[in-house]
Protein backbone atom coordinates (compact mmCIF):
# COMPACT_ATOMS: atom_id res chain seq x y z
CA UNK A 1 0.00 0.00 0.00
CA UNK A 2 1.23 3.49 -0.06
CA UNK A 3 1.96 5.61 2.06
CA UNK A 4 1.08 9.42 2.03
CA UNK A 5 2.00 12.73 3.82
CA UNK A 6 -0.96 15.04 4.32
CA UNK A 7 -0.54 18.35 4.09
CA UNK A 8 -2.91 21.29 4.86
CA UNK A 9 -3.23 24.01 2.49
CA UNK A 10 -3.26 27.71 4.06
CA UNK A 11 -0.62 28.32 6.24
CA UNK A 12 1.58 25.25 5.80
CA UNK A 13 1.82 24.98 2.00
CA UNK A 14 1.01 28.80 1.22
CA UNK A 15 0.99 31.68 2.60
CA UNK A 16 -2.35 32.39 4.78
CA UNK A 17 -4.70 34.52 2.57
CA UNK A 18 -8.16 34.12 3.77
CA UNK A 19 -10.60 32.78 1.01
CA UNK A 20 -7.89 32.93 -1.58
CA UNK A 21 -9.55 32.64 -4.73
CA UNK A 22 -7.03 34.46 -7.70
CA UNK A 23 -3.97 32.18 -8.35
CA UNK A 24 -1.66 35.50 -8.87
CA UNK A 25 -1.61 35.83 -4.75
CA UNK A 26 -0.71 31.93 -4.60
CA UNK A 27 2.86 32.70 -2.28
CA UNK A 28 4.88 29.09 -1.62
CA UNK A 29 5.85 29.45 2.12
CA UNK A 30 9.90 29.27 2.30
CA UNK A 31 11.14 25.99 1.71
CA UNK A 32 8.32 24.50 0.37
CA UNK A 33 9.56 22.75 -2.54
CA UNK A 34 12.52 21.43 -0.94
CA UNK A 35 10.49 19.92 2.08
CA UNK A 36 7.56 18.10 -0.09
CA UNK A 37 11.19 17.19 -2.46
CA UNK A 38 12.55 15.46 0.77
CA UNK A 39 9.06 13.41 1.16
CA UNK A 40 9.03 12.51 -2.20
CA UNK A 41 11.92 10.57 -2.13
CA UNK A 42 11.16 9.30 1.35
CA UNK A 43 8.43 7.39 -0.93
CA UNK A 44 5.82 9.09 0.15
CA UNK A 45 2.67 10.40 -2.08
CA UNK A 46 1.81 14.47 -1.23
CA UNK A 47 -1.79 14.34 -0.57
CA UNK A 48 -3.22 17.83 0.03
CA UNK A 49 -6.47 18.62 2.77
CA UNK A 50 -7.98 21.69 3.06
CA UNK A 51 -11.57 23.18 3.74
CA UNK A 52 -12.92 25.83 1.83
CA UNK A 53 -15.32 27.02 3.29
CA UNK A 54 -15.48 30.45 1.38
CA UNK A 55 -17.04 28.20 -1.11
CA UNK A 56 -20.17 27.32 0.99
CA UNK A 57 -19.98 31.14 2.49
CA UNK A 58 -20.22 32.45 -1.40
CA UNK A 59 -16.89 34.49 -1.22
CA UNK A 60 -15.48 32.56 -4.28
CA UNK A 61 -16.89 29.95 -6.37
CA UNK A 62 -15.69 26.08 -6.56
CA UNK A 63 -14.60 26.72 -10.02
CA UNK A 64 -12.08 28.86 -9.10
CA UNK A 65 -9.87 26.08 -6.82
CA UNK A 66 -8.40 24.27 -10.17
CA UNK A 67 -6.50 27.26 -10.92
CA UNK A 68 -5.30 27.84 -7.45
CA UNK A 69 -4.42 24.88 -7.18
CA UNK A 70 -2.70 24.40 -10.70
CA UNK A 71 -0.89 27.66 -9.57
CA UNK A 72 0.55 25.59 -6.43
CA UNK A 73 1.88 23.12 -8.68
CA UNK A 74 3.17 25.38 -11.37
CA UNK A 75 5.34 26.97 -8.38
CA UNK A 76 6.65 23.42 -7.22
CA UNK A 77 7.02 22.35 -10.51
CA UNK A 78 9.48 25.56 -10.87
CA UNK A 79 11.63 23.83 -7.90
CA UNK A 80 11.46 20.27 -8.99
CA UNK A 81 8.80 19.13 -6.49
CA UNK A 82 4.74 18.87 -6.83
CA UNK A 83 1.79 17.64 -5.12
CA UNK A 84 0.00 13.90 -6.11
CA UNK A 85 -3.34 15.21 -4.81
CA UNK A 86 -5.37 17.80 -3.81
CA UNK A 87 -8.48 17.25 -1.57
CA UNK A 88 -10.87 20.40 -0.34
CA UNK A 89 -14.09 19.91 1.16
CA UNK A 90 -16.03 22.80 0.10
CA UNK A 91 -18.84 23.35 2.78
CA UNK A 92 -19.25 25.39 6.01
CA UNK A 93 -19.02 24.25 9.08
CA UNK A 94 -21.53 23.31 11.31
CA UNK A 95 -21.26 25.59 14.21
CA UNK A 96 -22.20 28.29 11.64
CA UNK A 97 -25.33 26.96 10.96
CA UNK A 98 -23.69 24.85 7.42
CA UNK A 99 -25.56 21.32 6.79
CA UNK A 100 -23.02 19.02 8.93
CA UNK A 101 -20.68 17.16 6.17
CA UNK A 102 -18.34 14.03 6.06
CA UNK A 103 -15.77 15.70 4.86
CA UNK A 104 -14.84 19.30 6.61
CA UNK A 105 -11.48 18.67 8.79
CA UNK A 106 -11.81 17.48 11.52
CA UNK A 107 -13.47 14.55 9.90
CA UNK A 108 -11.40 12.12 8.93
CA UNK A 109 -13.15 12.22 5.32
CA UNK A 110 -10.70 13.34 2.98
CA UNK A 111 -8.22 11.25 4.59
CA UNK A 112 -10.54 8.38 4.03
CA UNK A 113 -11.26 9.15 0.42
CA UNK A 114 -7.84 9.87 -0.09
CA UNK A 115 -7.11 6.11 0.97
CA UNK A 116 -9.48 4.77 -0.90
CA UNK A 117 -8.62 6.45 -4.13
CA UNK A 118 -5.09 6.38 -4.20
CA UNK A 119 -4.42 3.37 -2.06
CA UNK A 120 -2.97 4.78 0.90
CA UNK A 121 -2.50 3.37 4.36
CA UNK A 122 -3.49 5.76 6.77
CA UNK A 123 -1.70 3.98 9.56
CA UNK A 124 1.64 4.39 8.07
CA UNK A 125 1.06 8.03 6.90
CA UNK A 126 1.51 11.49 8.36
CA UNK A 127 -0.20 14.79 8.63
CA UNK A 128 1.16 18.08 8.87
CA UNK A 129 -1.21 21.51 9.57
CA UNK A 130 -1.19 24.85 11.46
CA UNK A 131 -4.30 24.44 13.26
CA UNK A 132 -6.18 22.32 15.78
CA UNK A 133 -8.57 20.73 13.33
CA UNK A 134 -5.51 19.37 11.47
CA UNK A 135 -4.14 17.65 14.78
CA UNK A 136 -7.74 16.34 14.96
CA UNK A 137 -8.18 15.01 11.80
CA UNK A 138 -4.69 13.50 11.95
CA UNK A 139 -5.59 11.55 14.95
CA UNK A 140 -9.46 10.64 13.63
CA UNK A 141 -7.47 9.19 10.89
CA UNK A 142 -5.07 7.46 12.90
CA UNK A 143 -1.81 9.62 11.50
CA UNK A 144 0.99 11.21 13.40
CA UNK A 145 0.72 14.56 13.43
CA UNK A 146 3.27 17.37 12.77
CA UNK A 147 2.20 21.12 13.89
CA UNK A 148 4.01 23.66 11.70
CA UNK A 149 4.79 27.49 13.47
CA UNK A 150 3.43 29.06 10.09
CA UNK A 151 0.11 30.60 9.58
CA UNK A 152 -1.94 29.83 12.76
CA UNK A 153 0.89 27.45 13.94
CA UNK A 154 1.98 29.90 16.69
CA UNK A 155 -1.56 30.55 18.28
CA UNK A 156 -2.09 26.70 18.19
CA UNK A 157 1.29 26.05 19.43
CA UNK A 158 -0.54 28.51 22.56
CA UNK A 159 -3.78 26.98 22.82
CA UNK A 160 -3.35 23.38 22.94
CA UNK A 161 -1.59 21.72 25.47
CA UNK A 162 -0.41 18.19 23.86
CA UNK A 163 -1.52 16.54 26.87
CA UNK A 164 -4.92 18.05 27.65
CA UNK A 165 -6.04 20.29 24.66
CA UNK A 166 -7.74 17.64 22.49
CA UNK A 167 -10.12 15.46 24.34
CA UNK A 168 -11.96 13.62 21.61
CA UNK A 169 -9.12 11.66 20.12
CA UNK A 170 -8.86 8.22 20.10
CA UNK A 171 -7.60 6.25 23.06
CA UNK A 172 -4.26 4.90 21.40
CA UNK A 173 -2.69 8.73 21.28
CA UNK A 174 -1.45 10.92 18.76
CA UNK A 175 2.16 11.19 17.42
CA UNK A 176 2.43 14.87 17.67
CA UNK A 177 5.64 16.73 16.58
CA UNK A 178 6.29 20.81 16.42
CA UNK A 179 8.38 22.17 13.42
CA UNK A 180 8.83 25.69 12.38
CA UNK A 181 7.73 25.54 9.07
CA UNK A 182 7.52 22.87 6.59
CA UNK A 183 10.63 22.25 5.87
CA UNK A 184 11.44 21.23 9.28
CA UNK A 185 8.89 19.10 9.69
CA UNK A 186 10.12 17.01 6.75
CA UNK A 187 13.20 16.73 8.44
CA UNK A 188 11.24 15.32 11.12
CA UNK A 189 9.47 13.03 9.15
CA UNK A 190 12.95 11.90 7.80
CA UNK A 191 14.23 11.89 10.84
CA UNK A 192 11.57 9.32 12.34
CA UNK A 193 11.62 7.41 8.99
CA UNK A 194 15.36 6.29 9.43
CA UNK A 195 14.84 5.61 13.55
CA UNK A 196 15.88 8.10 15.86
CA UNK A 197 16.62 8.00 19.54
CA UNK A 198 13.41 9.32 21.65
CA UNK A 199 16.39 10.32 23.89
CA UNK A 200 16.56 13.14 21.85
CA UNK A 201 13.63 14.38 22.74
CA UNK A 202 11.17 16.40 20.53
CA UNK A 203 8.12 14.64 20.03
CA UNK A 204 5.06 13.56 22.91
CA UNK A 205 2.31 11.69 22.58
CA UNK A 206 -0.80 13.15 23.52
CA UNK A 207 -2.86 11.32 26.61
CA UNK A 208 -6.55 11.23 25.84
CA UNK A 209 -6.98 11.88 29.73
MG1 LIG B 1 -4.12 26.00 7.67
ZN1 LIG C 1 -17.30 18.89 3.49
Amino acid sequence: MARAVFLDRDGTLIENIPYLSDPASVRLLPGSAEALKKLRSLGFLIVVVTNQSGIARGCFPESALPGIHGRIGELLLREGAGVDAFYYCPHGPAEDGFPGCRCRKPAPGMGIRASEELGIDLRNSWMIGDSPSDLRFASNCGCPFVLVRTGWGKKTEREISPFTGIRENEKSGTMFFIADDLRAAAGIIEQAETGFSTERGGFSFIDPS
